[in-house]
């Protein structure tokens, strides 16, 4: 069947990828041509052929969004349970004490994966990588979904447990981080021959804390040999601050260098608690210079953080150094526009400078950033040749008014109400603000009943066996 051309007339704002200048730029009034997956014209006045019109006069025609950092298995069920929980004597961090004992189970993990996957499209996302613990149908509802793909499937050499809220401890099983490297790296060449075409791989060892050495050196390996693109938990709690310098008597970011892991394949998440950091108190002040000599790129998720007070210090001063810098929601809500005006707001914060950062930058680190982590040069941006992922933002939407300057409005204002078409490898998937491959409302139903059973057995995992409303009370007293 010959590929249809697409071709969307008069965008009221286009932004458009300008080669030379190594930067987007607004393009009001221009069209912008699709034949099949690939743009074919972007920019004034198409005169070729066309198979397809749209009007774009009320539309803001922009690149889809890269999301390079996301756990779609068990994030969404965490909805009312985990935005202010954390544990203060474990450095505020949630992950010890709270996150191993609210898991969904089979079905829940479907549901919350199919909710993340709406509600990421619907905030212009249309690349993921999907950061899980293996999960049966999970490549299956991903090239469902119609996003851009790529499965990192998470192993490690230990898990972290906590016996009474104040301590971390480290259950070994070298075997089982082997076993997981091998499973994962089955699942990524799967994934790679997935019959969509939009799907690849990220070898993932979960966390620099809960992997031994000789897992990272071989994971490191991997991936040179068979061109992959990594990503691993590091920098994250000043629990494993401790433990990295304790253990090694040098920062994660120094170790990691020290095993060889940084480089230009390799992507740090979250890369907060670094040498200069005001918590750490630490004697050197290299890693951001490590960072950026290696090439080693960071996933910024500020919002799961600073709900728990702790703050990266601070974005603009990273990009400045011209390290690479991504953005993911790293939690709920899967709104990627969200993530983007926390990454703006705490960028001034952080530096107590208006000017740190700027909604340009955020935009930079969300579609070419992005791209970078996961290794293409042909998504992230509107120019000819790269592929058709594009987002239709609707300029005449009354949070999109005044209309003055479309991108901080819809960052700043509207957020995902203005989304309205959201299209991926030359495919619809959102219509009208509705997504198009998958039953929202349906998967978010089942989530709803997946949180109820995992309230049950909450308790059961938790080191003082606390109910769950001892756990995260509600916001307000319950009265009859
Ligand atoms: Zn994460």
């Amino acid at each position: 069947m010959a590929k249809e051309t697409t071709v969307i007339r008069n965008a009221r704002w286009l932004i458009a990828w300008d080669a030379n200048e190594n930067r987007h730029v607004f393009r009001p009034g221009a069209d912008l041509a699709f034949r099949g997956n690939e743009i074919t014209h972007c920019g004034p006045s198409y005169d070729g052929p066309a198979d397809r019109e749209i009007d774009g006069r009320d539309r803001m025609v922009m690149p889809g969004l890269v999301n390079i950092h996301s756990h779609p298995m068990s994030e969404p069920m965490n909805k009312g349970y985990n935005e202010e929980l954390g544990s203060p004597a474990l450095g505020m961090s949630g992950l010890y004490e709270y996150m191993p004992i609210f898991r969904p189970d089979g079905p829940g993990t479907a549901a919350g994966a199919e909710v993340a996957y709406c509600e990421l499209l619907l905030s212009g996302v249309t690349t993921l990588v999907d950061i899980s613990v293996p999960w049966d149908g999970w490549q299956a509802l991903l090239a469902k979904s119609g996003l851009r793909g790529v499965l990192a499937p998470m192993f490690r050499s230990a898990r972290w447990y906590t016996p009474n809220g104040h301590e971390v401890l480290y259950d070994w099983d070298e075997a089982a981080g082997r076993a997981g490297m091998e499973q994962a790296l089955n699942l990524i060449e799967r994934a790679r021959q997935d019959p969509s075409g939009r799907l690849d791989g990220m070898l993932t060892p979960s966390q620099i804390d809960t992997c031994t050495e000789e897992l990272l050196r071989d994971a490191g390996a991997e991936a040179r040999q068979r061109g992959l693109q990594m990503q691993i938990h590091a920098s994250q709690s000043i629990v494993e601050f401790n433990e990295m310098t304790r253990r090694h008597g040098l920062t994660p970011i120094q170790w990691l260098h020290k095993i060889g892991f940084l480089g230009e394949n390799a992507t740090i998440a979250h890369c907060i608690f670094l040498d200069h950091h005001s918590w750490v108190r630490w004697s050197t002040r290299k890693d951001l210079d490590l960072l950026a000599e290696t090439g080693a790129s960071v996933a910024h998720c500020p919002n799961v953080f600073v709900r728990r007070g702790i703050l990266l210090e601070h974005l603009g001063d990273y990009l400045a150094r011209g390290i690479n810098v991504g953005i993911g929601t790293d939690t709920f809500p899967h709104n990627m526009l969200d993530e983007m005006r926390w990454a703006g707001v705490l960028g001034h914060v952080a530096a107590q400078d208006v000017d740190a950062v700027k909604t340009g930058d955020v935009f930079h680190c969300a579609t070419i950033g992005g791209a970078n982590i996961v290794g293409r040069d042909d998504i992230g941006r509107l120019a000819v040749g790269a592929k058709a992922d594009l987002v239709l933002a609707d300029t005449s939407h009354p949070a999109m008014l005044p209309g003055r300057e479309p991108l901080r409005t819809l960052i700043y204002s509207a957020q995902d109400r203005a989304v309205r078409e959201v299209y991926v490898d030359g495919q619809q998937v959102v219509d009208n603000g509705k997504v198009l491959t998958m039953n929202h409302a349906d998967a978010a139903g089942r989530l709803d009943e997946a949180q109820r059973r995992a309230e049950l057995e909450a308790p059961k995992l938790d080191w003082a066996k606390r109910s769950m409303d001892e756990i995260s009370p509600p916001s307000l007293p319950v009265r009859p």
